[in-house]
């Protein structure tokens, strides 16, 4: 359904193809994502890598197009978006290859032996059909075929994405290429859905064919969606991915250069409009080490920057409104803010007595904003960060060679956030293998899941033990003749 969400295309703008095709409501879609699952669970992953691998294909034949919808809908600029575009397809590829790879599935077995009484073997099985809220920020690689969807497919389940409202049209656009490039390679109709529109997606999550929940988004909006599925009578994972303020530590001992590090922070908190949910939100300096003036120094070159919709650049400039009345000052702005959406970036000034626990300074602020504190003694660190929210990544800038205060705060931060970075910056999320993109809550509402990364597959899985279970009635990955091909071995490590 299009009721609360469909927007015509603008006059002028580019024909997708897909404006007006008819929307499908929740129950529908989610009808045939159960339908499709059974099908999709059963097709070996090496034909799911092709399908994945076919729509990537398809994403960058039409990547004009998308480029050009998503630059009209977002404003994120063409070069930012034709390289996401690039990437959410290169993602695309890699979750294939990891779904191929088979090692989600766990296959294991304790065969039976002389002795022993029982055949038992364990894999952990597709989950089922699966609901996809992506963010407005990122409209390819956490959008409609972003890391969900996509990791969701390789383990094996058919998924109907809830489109985000700041880019319809371009989430039809995707969404048609998908569906098209799916069926073309073979995949079941209804492997793939979307739907439109607030209630729609409220209805999705309390459908009883949905089996989880992948979210990405504010922590109200993940909230929401943990309480929602809290209601259904049968209650299924929610794996909300959500936004926080991620701390940057400064030793004393790397204070001696605070230029480069005053100008890389305002260059992270600003890129992208500072829309990224690991854009460093509060910087910890050493007291007088001269980070307030080379801050102000870097942000005066900055011009003002078009935020993706009016609703978010207005909660942006009432939000700084309400760090400062909670007791932030500010210490700089950027340039001008003329223009739809557009809004000045800001760093604020706070004194470490006012970082308190549930103070609004210790919120996320979406948007171009960064806070400074400066720390007296070292030991004031610990506590401030103790203070803080769990959060998605932290960083530590130390002196060059041996620093004392590194493994401290590294320490520290590995018990608070998801990803600890070391002389660099969090924003940005390699998906590679070893890759942890999550956190405690309310970084995530799943302290144990990633949503980047070869075990985000994980979370689209369970597993089941099955105990003198004849051959024909276990699940590929566990039968005999390995139809799968997985690299599996036995109780004893022999190759099984
Ligand atoms: P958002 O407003 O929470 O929206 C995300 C999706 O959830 C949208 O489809 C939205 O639909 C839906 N939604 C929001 N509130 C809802 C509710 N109460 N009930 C049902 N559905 C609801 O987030 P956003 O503005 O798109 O993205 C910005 C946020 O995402 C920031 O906080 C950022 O830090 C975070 N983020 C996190 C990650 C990560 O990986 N952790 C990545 C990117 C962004 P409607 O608009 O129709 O309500």
């Amino acid at each position: 359904m299009r009721s609360d969400c469909g927007q015509p295309a603008p006059a002028g703008s580019a024909t997708t193809g897909f404006d007006d095709l008819p929307g499908v409501s929740a129950a529908v879609a989610a009808s045939a994502a159960a339908t499709a699952f059974a099908g999709v669970s059963t097709t070996a992953p090496t034909q799911r890598r092709r399908w994945l691998e076919a729509v990537a294909e398809a994403l960058h034949s039409r990547a004009e197009l998308l480029v050009a919808l998503a630059e009209e809908e977002t404003g994120l600029g063409e070069v930012r978006l034709r390289q996401e575009l690039t990437d959410a397809a290169a993602n695309a590829r890699y979750y294939a290859a990891v779904g191929e790879g088979g090692g989600w599935l766990r296959a294991q077995a304790q065969r039976r032996t002389g002795g022993s009484a029982a055949d038992l073997r364990k894999a952990h099985l597709s989950i089922g059909p699966v609901a996809v809220f992506g963010a407005s920020n990122f409209p390819f690689k956490f959008g409609v075929f972003g890391h969900d969807t996509c990791a969701a497919v390789a383990a094996g389940c058919s998924v109907v994405v809830k489109a985000h409202p700041a880019h319809p049209r371009l989430s039809r656009a995707i969404a048609g290429t998908v569906t098209a490039a799916l069926d073309a390679a073979g995949a079941p109709a209804g492997t793939f859905g979307l739907i439109e529109g607030f209630t729609e997606g409220l209805a999705l999550v309390q459908l009883p064919e949905i089996a989880a929940v992948a979210f990405t988004g504010s922590q109200s909006g993940g909230m929401a969606l943990v309480d929602a599925v809290r209601a259904r009578p049968l209650p299924i994972p929610v794996f909300a991915e959500m936004g926080t303020v991620n701390p940057v530590v400064v030793t004393p001992g790397a204070a001696h250069s605070i230029e480069p590090i005053a100008a890389g922070f305002v260059e992270s908190f600003t890129r992208g409009g500072g829309q990224f949910c690991t854009k460093p939100g509060l910087l910890l300096v050493p007291r007088g080490c001269g980070a307030a003036a080379a801050i102000a120094a870097a942000l005066s070159s900055r011009d003002g920057v078009r935020l993706l919709t009016a609703g978010i650049s207005d909660a942006f400039r009432a939000g700084v409104g309400d760090l400062v009345a909670a007791g932030a000052e500010v210490l700089a702005t950027g340039g001008p803010a003329d223009g739809e959406h557009v809004v000045r970036p800001v760093a604020l000034s706070v004194s470490p007595d006012v970082l308190r626990q549930g103070s609004r300074l210790l919120q996320e602020c979406f948007g171009p904003v960064g806070l400074v504190a400066e720390y007296g003694h070292f030991a004031e660190v610990g506590e401030i960060l103790s203070r803080m929210q769990p959060a998605l990544a932290g960083s530590v800038f130390s002196a060059d060679g041996a620093d004392p205060d590194v493994s401290s705060v590294v320490a520290q931060l590995a018990g608070r956030t998801g990803r600890v970075v070391v002389n660099d910056w969090p924003t940005g999320v390699a998906c590679v293998d070893a890759m942890h993109h999550g956190g405690p809550w309310p970084a995530t509402s799943r302290p144990d899941a990633t949503s980047v990364g070869a075990d985000a597959l994980a979370r689209f899985t369970r597993p089941v033990a099955f105990q003198n279970v004849p051959d024909e009635a276990l699940p590929p990955a566990l039968q005999d003749a390995n139809p799968w091909r997985l690299v599996r071995y036995d109780q004893e490590g022999r190759p099984w």
